[in-house]
């Protein structure tokens, strides 16, 4: 079995970072009119060195870059205002955001080696340090950090998943679990950061599409689980209904 149905196994419908850097950015420019010399990137992504599967970076100058451990947005309202006040006149925003994932060659996932590495270490190292410590029990010792001031994005990591905590335990494959509640907070506080920014966005629309990023060894291709792509209409301020584009058959066929 090579790499990739190991990685179907697990995301039926991933497909290679390289691929959705192409796709995506073929659906920008063709479909959505967009002129992406004047697109302003931002990332939400954990901020481990494995996460350049996605090479949005070759054509979208920048990113502003919003994540941290886990790939939570910490830089919060701020930032999200920020990045909002900093898009090329005529332009529009763009926003990846997700987890990120290990997959071992025999298919084991939260492990992964690294470049220039022969040993497995944890992927995403953040979410697994959660893992263990929920699957530790409830002793508030081996859950918070010895300082807290010195570690606040684990601490916040770990506070955000508190409510998945039973649900990732018990799950079949807590590893895969913890991965997917992560991308739920991280899309879900992506998504009320923009609502509460929108006004401040000059551009005609938001472009936001979020994944689950799957790290394979140096020797073979990362692969991305998209979840989500939606097109934010900025001018409407006095609501936020994203438009799915998912029923498209352009989206359907990338
Ligand atoms: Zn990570």
């Amino acid at each position: 079995m090579n790499i990739e149905e190991k990685v179907f196994r697990h995301y039926p419908s991933a497909k290679t970072g390289a691929d959705i850097t192409e796709n995506y950015l073929n659906l920008l420019e063709k479909e959505d009119k967009t002129d992406l010399k004047k697109m302003l990137f931002a990332t939400s992504v954990c901020s481990d060195d494995v996460n350049v599967s996605t090479d949005f970076r070759r054509v979208l100058s920048r990113p502003f870059t919003m994540g941290g451990l886990g790939g939570l947005p910490y830089s919060g309202f701020t930032g999200m205002v920020a990045f909002s006040h900093h898009i090329p006149d005529g332009g529009d925003a763009f926003i990846f955001y997700g987890p990120h994932v290990g997959i071992t060659e025999e298919g084991e996932l939260g492990r992964m080696i690294r470049i220039g590495q022969k040993r497995l270490t944890n992927s995403c190292g953040a979410l697994m340090l959660a893992l263990e410590r929920f699957q530790k029990g409830d002793d508030a010792d081996t859950y918070v950090p010895q300082s807290v001031y010195y570690d606040y994005q684990q601490v916040q990591l770990e506070h955000s998943l508190m409510p998945f905590k039973y649900e990732i335990s018990t799950s079949e494959n807590p590893k895969k679990a913890i991965t997917d509640f992560t991308y739920l907070t991280i899309d879900t506080q992506i998504k009320k950061l923009v609502k509460m920014s929108l006004r401040e966005f000059q551009c005609e629309r938001i472009f936001l599409l979020g994944g689950v990023i799957i790290n394979t060894s140096e020797k073979f291709n990362d692969y991305v689980d998209v979840r989500n792509f939606d097109v934010i209409d900025a001018k409407n301020a006095k609501q936020f209904e994203p438009i799915s584009i998912l029923e498209l058959v352009a989206f359907q066929n990338l």
